[in-house]
């Protein structure tokens, strides 16, 4: 079977990395010059607007998917016409937009932190009013790792980030005073099957994930999934998507989904029966879906900026390297790395010496 992928970058990668042991081929559009996935199957070298390049991709392939939540409306409509898009592009539409999403889990009932739409100045005074502060204001589009927000602390804070944002569609929320942050992955087949892996704790700096640990038997596993499973089920969701989570009070509020395999589910790669990347291109070809039961303990962490020596890293027992085959860059996802271990003490000092490692390079 050969498998269309939007976007040729380490999400790509991944898949094709866990697809080729299935029998699938892949086939990838991306206008990148230095795409990581690109040496991993054919790629279209084309814009998304390329009717021309879109017409090839969609000729080649039998079904389609993407890795990034930002495909145009109109090329995931123009695939989804000629050969099965999945997911749906609808979860593309709610997805692009903060606050489309946020007033999708208001209609499922999924708890949210409090939020407002923000389109002129004055209506940043109004929902400042409202929600009180501390708040971020985020953009309603285009925002990932922590880009395209603010943090208001302070009414003097308005100013400067008005004069960051405001040239576009805003969201504000309230600033929700996390014990920690969560992600559930669900993965939902043609048939409406569902499975779920344990949820994952994230730790982010600088608005960017570095570690993420699966916590099976989790108090908050159950909402999670049944939140997840209305999300799915409203969109008549297939294939793998990531629900992130604040843990507030002991409780959840929905921050976003991602429709795509997503960076907090790496270690599945190693650390559970069926990874989410062969769990997605299950789903997406009608296959069965593999068990999510964990193999032992497990943990990722994100190589930001650059990478530690190979020599170093698999120095340490357990580690799992993964580069992504991109140019170092400040604050640029290069590479992971997921340390497996049979005990929970294991795994921490593993992890310890692995993050050391990865501290001392970042940037
Ligand atoms: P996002 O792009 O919305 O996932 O935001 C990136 C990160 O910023 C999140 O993972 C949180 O660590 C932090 N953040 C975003 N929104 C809020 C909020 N309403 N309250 C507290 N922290 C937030």
């Amino acid at each position: 079977m050969n498998i269309g992928i939007l976007g040729a970058g380490q999400l790509g990668r991944m898949l094709a990395l866990a697809g080729y042991p299935l029998d699938f081929d892949f086939v990838f559009l991306d206008p990148a010059t230095e795409a990581c996935a690109a040496p991993l199957g054919e790629h279209i070298h084309a814009d998304y607007d390329d009717e021309h390049a879109l017409a090839e991709f969609c000729v080649s392939v039998d079904v389609a998917t993407y890795e990034f939540e930002n495909v145009p409306a109109k090329t995931a409509e123009y695939v989804a016409s000629r050969i099965p898009l999945l997911p749906a592009p609808v979860a593309l539409t709610v997805g692009q937009d903060r606050l489309s999403e946020k007033s999708l889990f208001d209609r499922l009932s999924i708890p949210v932190p409090r939020y407002m739409p923000v389109a002129t100045r004055e209506a940043l005074e109004l929902a400042v009013r409202s929600i009180g502060l501390p708040a971020v204001l985020k953009t309603r589009r285009l925002g990932y790792d922590g880009k395209g927000q603010a943090v208001l602390r302070a009414p003097e804070d308005l100013d400067a980030a008005w004069a960051k944002l405001g040239s576009q569609p805003l969201i504000l929320e309230a600033f929700v005073p996390f014990e920690t942050e969560l992600s559930c992955l669900a993965v939902r087949g043609r048939e409406g099957q569902m499975a779920y892996y344990p949820v994952v704790e994230n730790v982010h700096r600088d608005g960017i994930l570095r570690t993420a640990t699966p916590r099976p038997e989790h108090p908050l596993q159950a909402a999670a999934e049944e939140y997840a499973r209305r999300v799915t089920e409203h969109l008549g969701y297939v294939g793998v998507l990531a629900f992130e989570f604040f843990v507030s009070g002991g409780r959840l509020f929905a921050n976003e989904i991602a429709p795509r395999v997503h960076n907090s589910g790496h270690w599945s790669i190693e650390g559970a029966e069926t990874s989410q990347f062969e769990n997605h291109l299950r789903a997406i070809s009608g296959l069965p879906l593999g068990s999510t039961a964990l193999r032992g303990h497990s943990a990722m962490v994100n190589f930001i900026g650059d990478a530690p020596a190979n020599a170093d890293m698999a120095a340490i027992p357990g580690v799992h390297i993964h580069h992504y085959g991109k140019t170092p860059k400040p604050q640029r996802k290069v590479g992971h790395a997921t340390v497996t271990a049979a005990s929970a003490d294991e795994l921490t000092d593993r992890l310890q010496r692995l993050e050391a490692l990865v501290r001392a390079v970042e940037g």
